[in-house]
């Protein structure tokens, strides 16, 4: 089957957890350029209180995304904290109940993910924030399901535009945010939260695909 079993997602939750824990300094040295050097600093305590939580527990997807969003929604800081607060919180929500996470489940994770945060920090693609990795990305995910690849080749396509569109930013001024303060002048680095956003992303889509038999590898034709 072309799906996930929800219990699966332990590993999708401890993979992000990891990830994040791996690449802290180079968050927080992103941030440094433009920003104020802790967004590396922030994520890593967040994802490590989330992991403690969790530790010894079982749990299904949306009970491990839940637990990640509350945690960085009510004990982390910074512009960070509520904006993947409410992005875990949101795919949580979206992969609750479900008895098997399918490329739809995932793309109403994504979808969610993008209202949330839109909503709640009103940025839009092109401000030089984590949108610019995550709307291109959910917009290449499905575009390539309509075209009929599969679950895996849709998270492929997911991981490259997730790249694309943090590399994006580099040639964006900040337009909300910390950095914008800085107009003109933060252009030419990346931005801390779309490189962040590249990572957590990459990391979901690796570990699904992972956890997909191999015969959904194949493109539909
Ligand atoms: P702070 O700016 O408070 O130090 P962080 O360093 O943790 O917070 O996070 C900074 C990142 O948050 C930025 O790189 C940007 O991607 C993202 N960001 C900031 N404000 C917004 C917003 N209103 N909407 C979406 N993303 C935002
Ligand atoms: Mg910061």
């Amino acid at each position: 089957m072309d799906s996930i079993a929800p219990r699966e997602g332990k590993s999708i939750v401890d993979d992000l957890v990891r990830v994040i824990q791996a690449n802290a300094a180079s968050l927080s040295e992103i941030d440094g350029a433009i920003g104020d050097g802790d967004h590396g600093i922030n994520m890593n305590k967040g994802f490590t209180l989330c992991a403690e939580r969790l530790a010894g527990k079982s749990f299904d997807l949306a009970e491990g995304l839940s637990t990640l969003g509350s945690v960085l929604l009510n004990e982390i800081g910074g512009a960070m904290g509520p904006l993947y607060g409410t992005f875990f919180r949101e795919m949580a929500k979206a992969s609750k109940g479900r008895e098997q996470i399918d490329s739809v489940a995932f793309g109403a994770m994504l979808e969610g993910a993008i209202a949330g945060v839109t909503a709640i920090g009103g940025a839009r693609v092109g401000d030089k924030t984590l949108l610019d990795t995550l709307v291109p990305a959910r917009e290449a995910y499905a575009a390539a399901l309509r075209s009929g690849k599969s679950f895996h080749d849709a998270l492929g396509e997911l991981k490259e535009a997730a790249e694309k569109g943090k590399e994006s930013t580099r040639g964006m001024v900040a337009k909300i945010g910390r950095a914008s303060r800085l107009g003109e002048r933060s252009r030419g680095v990346l931005d801390a939260g779309a490189s962040s956003c590249c990572l957590i992303l990459t990391s979901m889509a690796q570990s699904m695909q992972g956890l997909l038999a191999p015969h959904d590898r194949k493109a539909a034709t």
